[in-house]
């Protein structure tokens, strides 16, 4: 069940909901954690000031690390900055510190601000050996400009959602958002992904919300949904995905399962 197929090139996804509290950061490590466990090569780019990506990966992110602050703010390469986790062999971090928090202000003023991880990126992937499979990119709660970094650099957009009663809400201006980008500034964009989370199949309340976005999006959602566990919320605490922390655990299975769903859909576009 471990063997998926490899993506023709880099798949560039990021992760985004400007609610915060939805699965974004779970989602993105544990994704990440349980395609690196089939031997893909991933990256997780911690791209929210609080540091929740790095920290679920065992990275350090202290104040004076070096940062994927440094990569936009300050045009220091990739190489210099990212981390190898040490859950997997095959997945490496490039961690958020605080300092990213002051990222969204000075950005306003710099010039080409929205395309500043894009290009980045794009030279770091140019020159990797091996090649890169996945790249992961963990979005804070908002649509700013760190959001919009993100959009520009990826092709694909995972939108986590929450099954609970507010979890449409929202969604269209998201929508509304990747549209603009994909008008505006990376026509290559899309949502490739929509990945149901924290399900609890006692309510019929999740099953409404299942059954909604079902309706809405049935070409982009997973058929895996991601149950509500404890397993899932601890093993941050010990800085480990619960791919590792739990392998055989009911969170870590739909994981498993949902990462080789992305794999085996292949690149939407
Ligand atoms: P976001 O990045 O969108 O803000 P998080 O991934 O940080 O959301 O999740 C919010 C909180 O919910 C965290 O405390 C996390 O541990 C917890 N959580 C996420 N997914 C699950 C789940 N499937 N079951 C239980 N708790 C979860
Ligand atoms: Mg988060």
């Amino acid at each position: 069940a471990d063997d998926l197929p490899r993506p023709e090139s880099t798949r560039v996804i990021t992760v985004a909901n400007q609610k915060g509290g939805v699965g974004k950061t779970t989602s993105t490590v544990n994704l990440a954690a349980a395609l690196a466990r089939t031997g893909a090569r991933v990256i997780v780019i911690d791209l929210d000031p609080q540091g929740n990506a790095s920290t679920a990966l065992g990275v350090e992110h202290r104040a004076d690390t070096l940062s994927v602050y440094d990569v936009i703010i300050n045009d220091v390469p990739i190489e210099e900055v990212i981390q190898k986790s040490p859950e997997f062999s095959a997945l490496f971090c490039i961690p958020a510190t605080i300092h990213l928090a002051g990222a969204e202000i000075e950005l306003v003023s710099r010039v080409a601000r929205e395309q500043r991880l894009r290009r980045a990126l794009d030279l770091f992937l140019e020159a990797a050996e091996p090649r890169f499979d996945y790249v992961f990119i963990d979005c804070p709660p908002s649509l700013g400009l760190l959001t919009i970094n993100a959009f520009v650099a990826a092709r694909e957009v995972l939108i986590p959602i929450q099954c609970e009663y507010y979890a449409l809400e929202g969604l269209s201006q998201l929508l509304k958002n990747i549209e603009l980008i994909e008008k505006h500034l990376n026509p290559s964009l899309g949502v490739s992904t929509i990945l149901l989370t924290m399900y609890d199949v006692r309510t019929n309340l999740a099953n409404q919300v299942v059954q909604d976005v079902r309706d809405h999006f049935p070409k982009e959602v997973l058929q895996t949904l991601i149950p509500r566990s404890v397993r899932i919320s601890e093993a941050p605490s010990y800085g480990q995905t619960v791919v590792s922390y739990d392998p055989n655990s009911p969170g870590s299975l739909s994981y498993r399962e949902a990462a080789a769903e992305i794999a085996r859909r292949g690149a939407p576009f």
